[in-house]
């Protein structure tokens, strides 16, 4: 089943928080000249139209990233991720939104690689269309990202991020993110892997992060971000979180900084709250 599609959700308060650590993950990998491999094993379409009836239709970026571009008060930490949503756009308008593999893309050196997977056949063309210039520096998989992963872990540089951020569509993906991880570490212990999940009231996403941190892990952070109270009949998403394995030793403080001004900006209730928590040794 492949009904999910993200540009009815481009720009929201969860984009905003993934491709936000994702942004900074990146420019921590850039502090070393050795080359890595970035991997989204759920890519999405890469760049997203927001005057578009996908992402008009509940105009989700309008609580998210629209609410940091009109602040003027944005922490220092936040401006690159916002530097790459203004370069897409004419100034003072917001036509364009990148995703993931176009949040990364920019900060990408001539020596780093981007390997995409997208199983949806209408996303994937798209985002053959954007890298359509990139040669192969960039490689788009129609493949299960859970598995296709394998291919490219390890790295030859021995360097990796793997962002992996699948829809939930289907329960079964709470399961196979811990499947495909434990088979990740197994291959490279030392990469980096982002994991995006939901915040939601049903079991499934409640308990997956106390299950990623029982894998066999050295080092890890969790966040997670509520923009509003859970919902009384239980459905919809009141929040995100992403769990991290292997993050840099910046990232917490950057964090510590960073969400309660997020928290404030992005709240549309006063159930908007978050939580940091890492072991980091
Ligand atoms: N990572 C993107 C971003 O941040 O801009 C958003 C990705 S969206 C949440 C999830 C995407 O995964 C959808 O475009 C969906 O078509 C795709 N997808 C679903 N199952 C997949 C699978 N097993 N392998 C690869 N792609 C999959």
């Amino acid at each position: 089943m492949l009904s999910y599609r993200h540009a009815f959700h481009a720009g929201n308060h969860a984009d905003v928080l993934k491709h936000f650590v994702l942004v900074q993950l990146l420019e921590y990998f850039n502090r070393k000249d050795k080359p890595y491999l970035y991997i989204d094993t759920h890519a999405g379409a890469g760049c997203y139209g927001l005057e578009e009836a996908f992402a008009r239709k509940n105009a989700e970026f309008e609580d998210g990233v629209a609410r940091l571009l009109a602040r003027k008060d944005v922490p220092a930490e936040l401006k690159s991720y916002l530097r790459i949503v203004r370069d897409l756009n004419p100034p003072g308008r917001l036509r364009l939104y990148p995703g993931s593999p176009c949040c990364a893309a920019p900060l990408l050196r001539e020596q780093d690689r981007m390997r995409l997977f997208e199983l949806h056949p209408a996303d994937n063309r798209l985002l053959h269309q954007t890298f359509a210039e990139a040669g192969s520096k960039v490689m788009i998989k129609e493949e299960d990202g859970f598995t296709g992963i394998n291919a490219f872990l390890p790295p030859p540089s021995r360097r990796a991020l793997v962002l992996i951020d699948p829809p939930y569509e289907v329960k079964t993906d709470y399961r196979t993110v811990l499947t495909a991880l434990k088979e990740c570490l197994r291959r490279f212990a030392t990469g980096t892997y982002v994991v995006w999940y939901p915040r939601l009231t049903t079991m499934h996403a409640r308990e997956l992060p106390e299950k990623l941190k029982r894998l066999p892990l050295d080092s890890w952070l969790h966040v997670s971000l509520d923009v509003k109270k859970p919902s009384e009949d239980g459905f919809g998403m009141h929040g995100s979180g992403l769990f991290v394995i292997n993050p840099p030793w910046t990232l917490p403080e950057t964090l510590k900084t960073v969400l309660p001004w997020l928290k404030d900006v992005l709240a549309q209730d006063d159930g908007a709250d978050f939580v940091l928590e890492s072991q980091i040794p």
